[in-house]
């Protein structure tokens, strides 16, 4: 189920907000066009996906809306906040290190607490990502 696009200018990414246990498979298959974390404009209700808040590299209780700037809040997304710990561990199996980045730093920005064995597959793949 989508709740509709990434309201970013230039964003095509749609977000997936699962109601199937285990996940929307036609989002899992394609995670680049599927956004399973994002926040809501608590005043203009704009939707943003989880690679729009990256980008701008902070966390997503200090970001405001770039529309109206009012705050943005994280839904309840606990389902989703496991499917995307599931993606990061098939990066991880596919040694895609800089793909495994990306989503741990996604889980962190979006407040999650990183399991010790995440946190060392992070440390890992930014220093592996470093040497190259
Ligand atoms: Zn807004
Ligand atoms: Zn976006």
């Amino acid at each position: 189920m989508s709740v509709g696009g990434c309201s970013e200018e230039g964003c095509q990414r749609d977000i997936s907000v699962s109601i199937m246990p285990g996940g929307n498979p036609v989002a899992l298959s394609d995670p680049e066009s599927w956004a399973f974390l994002h926040a809501r404009c608590l005043k203009c209700g704009r939707c943003i996906c989880d690679k729009c808040v990256r980008q701008k590299m902070t966390q997503v209780s200090v970001l405001r809306c770039s529309k109206c700037g009012g705050a943005l809040e994280v839904p309840e997304c606990e389902k989703n906040i496991r499917i995307t710990r599931y993606l990061a561990d098939q990066a991880w199996a596919g040694k895609q290190y800089e793909r495994v980045v990306d989503i741990l730093e996604r889980l962190v920005l979006f407040g999650v607490e990183l399991a010790s064995s995440e946190a060392k597959k992070l440390e890992y793949c930014r220093r592996k990502l470093e040497n190259d």
